[in-house]
């Protein structure tokens, strides 16, 4: 079964790929991680996310970038945004993601496109959200609890540019697959918003009621 998770920022598209991976036993992947880290990796040569070409150089990086805590800074996000509107990034990038997503006993993924472009055949999509002002409530406290002070003005307006140029690309734009449900997390506590993708895989999951035959004499 392969579970495709897609949403903005601080949406909790993350925290739910997660635990969907660890209810339903399967591999999970991160993929705003390797936009990340060929954001990371352009920042580290002084090198410019505007161009395709450094841009797709830095597609070469070393997985081991993939588990520095910095790649998760709002610097880097914001870098990875401008960096995956390039086409050639998303498709250098694109095989793995595939591969992951194909694997043996399937898999969980989160992202902007997984139900749109990585895994359009996936069993269960979801699309996670919240509204602007709740997601950069989130991300304030996330950054305070890090001893990050950013005013939440600011915190929003990231959050606006970032879902703008998300959405407004033209390769691979988020958006919902037609197909998608809509889990809105704006008013739910972590763990009720798990519960309720559980709930959502397991209906998709379940096998259509066969009618009852119609009785005869
Ligand atoms: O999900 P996360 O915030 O870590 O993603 C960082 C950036 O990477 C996003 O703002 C988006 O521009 C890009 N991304 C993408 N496609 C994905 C995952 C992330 O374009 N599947």
């Amino acid at each position: 079964m392969i579970i495709a998770v897609d949403g903005p920022a601080a949406s909790g598209k993350g925290t739910i790929a997660r635990a969907l991976g660890r209810h339903f036993g399967l591999p999970h992947l991160d993929t705003g991680l390797l936009y990340r880290a060929v954001a990371a990796s352009l920042l580290r040569e002084e090198a410019d996310p505007e161009s395709e070409t450094d841009a797709l150089a830095g597609c070469g990086f070393d997985d081991y970038l993939l588990d520095d805590p910095w790649l998760k800074t709002d610097e880097v996000g914001r870098i990875a945004s401008i960096v995956s509107a390039h086409p050639l990034v998303r498709k250098a990038l694109l095989l793995r993601q595939k591969k992951f997503a194909q694997q043996p006993g399937g898999a969980v993924l989160d992202g902007r496109d997984i139900g749109t472009v990585i895994a359009p055949d996936a069993e269960v999509k979801l699309f996670v959200k919240a509204t602007p002002m709740i997601r950069a409530q989130r991300r304030h406290l996330e950054l305070r609890k890090l001893g990050v002070f950013a005013s939440l003005d600011k915190v929003l307006a990231d959050i606006r540019a970032r879902d703008e140029r998300d959405s407004k690309r033209a390769d691979a734009p988020m958006k919902p697959a037609p197909d998608a449900a809509i889990l809105d997390t704006s008013f739910l506590s972590i763990d009720a918003a798990v519960q309720r993708a559980i709930a959502i895989v397991n209906d998709r999951m379940r096998p259509p009621e066969t009618p009852e035959p119609p009785e005869t004499l």
